[in-house]
């Protein structure tokens, strides 16, 4: 809208401008195209999505309105024939001196852009963004701002800034909760563990000295009680370790099927008093995986465990693994009691689980969630098959150990 070669646009500078125009031109035709160039801009000045004004600047007091757009007349409540005259201090919330540093700097500048805000007829207090610029009109230095209303931006970025801090403010609160959580577990599991290792050194012990039937089943129902509490305690500090998001594993290439073959020959006592068999289905020259070997062993232990837990009598339990494309795939397949729909749908989450004759209080529900976990973090993924009455096979993968390959 500004033409800046004759240094004042044709509309926004209003009477003084045009009067100066028309006093140059005698000829009737240019005279007239005048007139309308005049109206041509005097409809974009008053139509002007933003308020425009235009000011007079004296040293020392306070810019007097020369004239302002009806845009203008109308955010801030005047009449349009009332407003020439003005003082700028009626219209804004800054005093005489933050006027005259903004003024300053003004003079400086060819154009300049800052925020402010506008207090309208009835003191409301409106927030605007200004582009403003000083420059001669004859005699008189004038100044020409254009308002614009930023309410709506101040407001929305009032509320995004409320989200954020709300947002940080549970963050923080979740943070100091987990912390707690954390210490209160560590401090449990060392309560814990403290009378359980002299437990288990002891167990051990009778185990090995017991001679008599009834003793060596007392000493082994004592020696496997205290080494599955610590397996849960352990369980326990890991889980509230990967809540926080610092369970670590350390990966490295590894040959499954030693692991395999030991696990096996590591259950199956707890297998035998069950009469459930155990079969091994692997591959042969299955390649090495990255794999964590102790958090593999405990996410093995936790699918063994359940599936032994979850098989009648005389039932079937199955260890597989097989390669498929980058990755290997590990399952564990039981013929047991199989989960019903809307068990599946809450066996990933902590502390869930279903009490039944063949678990009788045993577990809390987190060997599942710590499982997903630990796989998640070598790499891989888990997910199960079930089927109520008919068993459940538990599947997750690990990535394989890629050979490098050489030239030659
Ligand atoms: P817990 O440590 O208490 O066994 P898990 O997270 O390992 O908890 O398992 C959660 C629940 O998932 C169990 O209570 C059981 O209902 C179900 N579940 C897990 N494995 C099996 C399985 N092999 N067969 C049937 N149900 C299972």
């Amino acid at each position: 809208m500004l033409d800046k070669s004759n240094g004042l646009d044709h509309s926004s500078q209003g009477q003084a401008a045009s009067s100066t125009q028309k006093a140059a031109s005698c000829d009737p035709g240019e005279h007239e195209e005048l007139q309308q160039s005049e109206s041509k801009f005097r409809m974009l000045f008053h139509n002007a999505g933003d308020a425009i004004f235009l000011w007079e600047l004296k040293p020392g007091v306070s810019p007097v309105l020369i004239e302002a757009n009806e845009t203008a007349a109308r955010r801030l409540g005047y009449l349009i024939g009332d407003m020439p005259g003005m003082p700028l201090t009626v219209i804004s919330p800054m005093s005489l001196n933050e006027m005259s540093d903004i003024l300053g700097k003004l003079a400086t500048e060819e154009y300049s852009t800052f925020e402010s805000a506008y207090r309208t007829c009835d003191g409301t207090y409106v927030p605007i963004e200004i582009s403003a610029h000083i420059f001669k009109l004859g005699e008189k230095t004038v100044m020409l701002s254009i308002a614009r209303d930023i309410s709506a931006r101040k407001a929305e970025s009032k509320s995004l800034t409320e989200a954020y801090n709300r947002e940080k403010k549970l963050r923080q609160d979740l943070e100091t909760e987990i912390g707690k959580r954390v210490d209160f577990t560590r401090a449990l599991v060392h309560e814990l563990k403290t009378p359980l290792t002299p437990l288990i050194a002891s167990g051990e012990a009778l185990l090995e000295i017991s001679q008599g039937e009834t003793e060596l089943r007392l000493a082994g129902n004592i020696y496997r009680g205290a080494m599955n509490l610590e397996r849960r305690i352990n369980d326990l500090l890991d889980f509230a370790r990967g809540e926080m998001g610092v369970l670590k594993v350390r990966t490295q290439p590894l040959n499954i099927s030693p692991l395999l073959l030991d696990l096996a020959t590591e259950v199956s006592p707890q297998f035998d008093r069950k009469q459930q068999s155990l079969e091994l289905e692997i591959d042969d020259d299955i390649p090495l995986v990255t794999a964590d070997e102790d958090r593999l062993r405990q996410v093995l232990l936790n699918l063994l465990n359940n599936a032994a837990k979850f098989t009648q009598r005389g039932g079937q339990i199955t260890i597989g693994a097989t390669v498929s494309g980058k990755m290997l795939q590990l399952s564990i397949a039981d013929t047991g009691r199989g989960m019903s729909p809307e068990e599946q749908a809450h066996i990933f989450k902590p502390y869930y689980r279903v009490e039944d004759e063949l678990d009788q209080n045993d577990g809390m529900g987190i060997g599942l969630t710590l499982c997903k976990m630990l796989v998640t973090l070598q790499g891989g993924d888990i997910w199960f098959e079930s089927e109520k009455g008919r068993g459940s096979t538990f599947y997750f993968t690990l990535p394989l150990a890629m050979k490098v390959e050489r030239d030659g």
